[in-house]
């Protein structure tokens, strides 16, 4: 997390989580470069290592023994991580677009954005899968076994494409389907794997002695191979070939030629016959020199190689150091490949056959040395050093840095600010007199007669790199206590504090900030109307919200009435998974998780919560579960049974919670609550005390009504709504919580 105050002048984009990429984040984290951000533009966190590939559809190595998690090394690099595909580039004003997500700015930027197979340009091609996206081919891996066994009679597998990738996929499924399979052990026949090459063997890249022992180990598995085959109709159970055979074909799967995505074509580089990008020796863009392309993507312009994993392997280092040699102002490296590459393929069964030049070996042994070869690479980016927070090594105090006021003059310029609000659409809503497009000192807001004013404020600290990201879910956050009282949102002010850094940096944060918020806010049916940005030390944002509700219908913590269900709109664990996401424990998909319930909007759920006559409501924020519940039952006088095993948690916290991990507002939370209950062992009695950002909605409804509403709220924004207690008189109790 970028939490000091070295500025920052150079935006550094790293598109793709590719092979190179994780080389260069590796090496930034352990070498900061001082005024660089490095930002990664990932379609993918958890992303495979090519060369554990086999092993994975095998299920010889277990998922997480072969994926890198790209958020924890992100964060270690001080990399801002944006979850999101690049969609286009606009090379002239150096923009990368991203999808769902305003554009990002680069002074330098690098495509290591792999390949998929090529999809034959053949009637009924939609009915193959693809083995790239590697986690889709997975998940789909997982049906194929349970369509094998539900088969009455043989299923068929069609493999398009008889070279390594092709081989080693038939081998390393077919190991997978027959392990521990007592019906293809009955009746090896059950199941059949076809690979069609149009070429006159398969593997025809390799030396003969390598293909020799890959084809012996494809007879020995009863594989059929048709050469000299081209596949002219696909359909959802059968191929068609160009001699005219029919095929049955129950899955279809391309191992085809490598492919580059349809986007790079209209985005003005310089792309070879096959659309993919040339670059020179010194891994640049030949049409533009301030991009770099690694990996299968790239094409060098005096070497013809392969789309192997090797490749975007070797060239990593060299990337790394070229983007940080071009940043300092010098010449850049040349990438050399070796004349020959070490092939190894997998035979599925422990086995592998290592090829070079005109020789081949195999063997167990082969596999050993190629499982250590392949263990000891990924390990570099899956173990990484203790992280010491730092944003870069640097004690140069830059220009930029020198003399920077306080008081009004920590005020960001009226130049960079205006260039930010150009950029976000107008902000214009009834009521709204005048907003951030007049000149004037203030906004002016003229609120209906009948309606009463509520006003909310909130702020806080980024707990994510990305400004858009951390924007958006602070303003879910702060328009959280407008639903809470039943009130609909209408204007906000905001409280922005962006690091010191260049300009260009500062205007670019400002706007991706601003687009955020904006979002969030004409979602809610809100206008942004005006607010104040500063400098400080690190990011921060917050808003003002401005609301209206018919004064007779708010809803308040005070009304719960004995007999109510307590209802939670969202689950608990936001202050856990970000406490150990910031020495980076938590895992990118439970971090990925925990955003995608902090961007969920309460707003949709309130007309529900009327409906069923919601009692009283609040949401759920910094003082936890437990804090904001007393508060209601006190209001209320009533007391409340909580059932510790209902409570909905998001990935993680569980498993997070019990490793010691918390947030450091959770022990005074158990601090200011604890006369109101006796204290339970319990695994999730910890979260009941952790701080919410962006929290669910906690709110009670007669009894009768509770199932229903869930139902409803379910089929809303609140997929995780949950009953986790009752309301009752408090007469007879001490403890105004019981824990069953
Ligand atoms: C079945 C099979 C087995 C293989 N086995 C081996 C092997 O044993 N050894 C070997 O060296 N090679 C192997 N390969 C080839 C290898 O997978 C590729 O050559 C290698 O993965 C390429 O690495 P890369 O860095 O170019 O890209 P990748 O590893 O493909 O990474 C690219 C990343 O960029 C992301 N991305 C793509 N588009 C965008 C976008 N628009 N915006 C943001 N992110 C994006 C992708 O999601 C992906 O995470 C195999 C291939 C197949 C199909």
């Amino acid at each position: 997390m970028l939490t000091e105050s070295e500025p920052i002048k150079k935006n550094i984009v790293l598109v793709g989580g590719g092979h190179s990429h994780v080389h260069v984040l590796k090496r930034y984290g352990m070498h900061p470069q001082p005024g660089i951000r490095l930002t990664l533009i990932s379609k993918d966190i958890l992303i495979p290592y090519s060369g554990m590939v086999p092993g994975l559809i095998s299920q010889t190595y277990k998922y997480s023994e072969g994926h890198i998690d790209l958020r924890r090394l992100a964060s270690f690099a001080n990399a801002r991580l944006i979850h999101s595909s690049a969609t286009q580039l606009d090379l002239l004003q150096k923009l990368v677009h991203v999808a769902e997500r305003p554009p990002v700015k680069y002074d330098l930027l690098s495509l290591d954005i792999g390949s998929t197979p090529a999809v034959p340009s053949v009637s009924g091609a939609e009915h193959a899968l693809p083995v790239k996206p590697l986690d889709k081919f997975l998940t789909e891996q997982e049906k194929i076994r349970e369509e094998v066994i539900n088969k009455k009679n043989t299923y068929n597998i069609v493999i398009i494409g008889g070279g390594a990738g092709g081989v080693e996929l038939s081998l390393s499924l077919d190991q997978q389907l027959r392990r521990n399979n007592a019906l293809l052990q009955k009746n090896p026949n059950h199941l059949t794997i076809t690979i069609i090459e149009s070429k006159s063997t398969l593997l025809p890249d390799f030396n003969s002695a390598a293909r020799k022992k890959l084809l012996k180990n494809i007879t020995k598995r009863k594989i059929i191979s048709l050469t000299k085959s081209r596949v002219d109709i696909i359909n959802s159970n059968s191929v068609k070939l160009n001699t005219g055979e029919v095929l049955a074909a129950d899955k279809t799967i391309l191992v085809t030629n490598a492919q580059p995505p349809n986007w790079l074509l209209n985005t003005g580089l310089a792309l070879d016959n096959n659309g993919f990008v040339r670059i020179d020796d010194f891994l640049r863009s030949i049409s533009h020199p301030e991009v770099y392309a690694t990996g299968d993507i790239a094409s060098m312009e005096n070497y013809d190689l392969p789309k192997s994993g090797v490749y975007a392997v070797r060239q990593g280092p060299v990337l790394a150091e070229n983007l940080r040699r071009v940043f300092i102002g010098k010449n850049p490296k040349p990438y050399r490949p070796q004349k020959q590459s070490l092939a190894l393929i997998t035979t599925g069964d422990n086995g592998a056959v290592a090829a070079r030049g005109s020789l081949a070996v195999s063997g167990k042994w082969v596999w050993r040395w190629k499982d250590k070869i392949d263990r000891r690479w990924i390990s570099n980016y899956q173990t990484l050093p203790e992280m010491t927070g730092h944003k870069n090594a640097s004690n140069d105090i830059s220009d930029i840095e020198k003399m920077r006021c306080g008081g009004c003059g920590a005020k960001v310029p009226a130049s960079i600010l205006n260039r930010a609000l150009e950029r976000i659409p107008i902000q214009k809503k009834e009521g709204l007199a005048q907003g951030i497009d007049a000149p004037d000192d203030a906004a002016v807001i003229i609120p209906p007669s009948d309606k009463a004013l509520i006003q909310t404020v909130d702020q806080f600290r980024s707990f994510t790199d990305d400004p858009y990201l951390f924007a958006k879910i602070a303003a879910n956050h702060c328009l959280g206590d407008i639903f809470a009282m039943g009130a609909e949102p209408h204007s906000a002010l905001a409280a922005i504090i962006l690091p010191h850094d260049s300009e260009e940096i500062i205007a670019e944060d400002l706007y991706q900030l601003l687009s955020g918020a904006t979002e969030t806010l004409t979602e809610a049916g809100a206008v942004l109307a005006g607010g104040h940005t500063g400098e400080g030390a690190e990011l921060a944002f917050g808003l003002t919200v401005n609301g209206y509700a018919d004064p007779k219908k708010l809803l308040r913590k005070s009304g719960l009435k004995p007999d109510d269900t307590l209802i939670l709109t969202k689950p608990l664990g936001t202050g856990v998974l970000f406490a150990a996401d910031m020495q980076a424990k938590a895992r990118a998909d439970w971090i990925d998780s925990a955003f995608t319930s902090m961007l969920r909007s309460v707003g949709p759920c309130i007309p529900i919560l009327q409906k069923y006559c919601a009692s009283a409501c609040t949401d759920v924020t910094g003082f936890g579960l437990m804090g904001h519940l007393i508060e209601m039952l006190s209001a209320s006088n009533v007391i409340a049974s909580i059932n510790l095993k209902s409570l909905p948690l998001l990935s993680g916290a569980q498993e997070l919670s019990l490793l010691g991990f918390e947030s450091s507002l959770k022990q005074p939370n158990e601090n200011s609550t604890k006369n109101n209950y006796q204290a339970i062992e319990h695994s999730t009695y910890p979260l009941i005390f952790d701080p919410q950002t962006a929290g669910g909605l906690l709110f009670g409804v007669p009894e009768q009504n509770a199932e229903q509403c869930i139902e409803e709220l379910h089929k809303s924004t609140a997929p995780d709504a949950t009953i986790i207690g009752s309301v009752s008189n408090n007469s007879a109790s001490t403890s105004l919580v019981n824990f069953i």
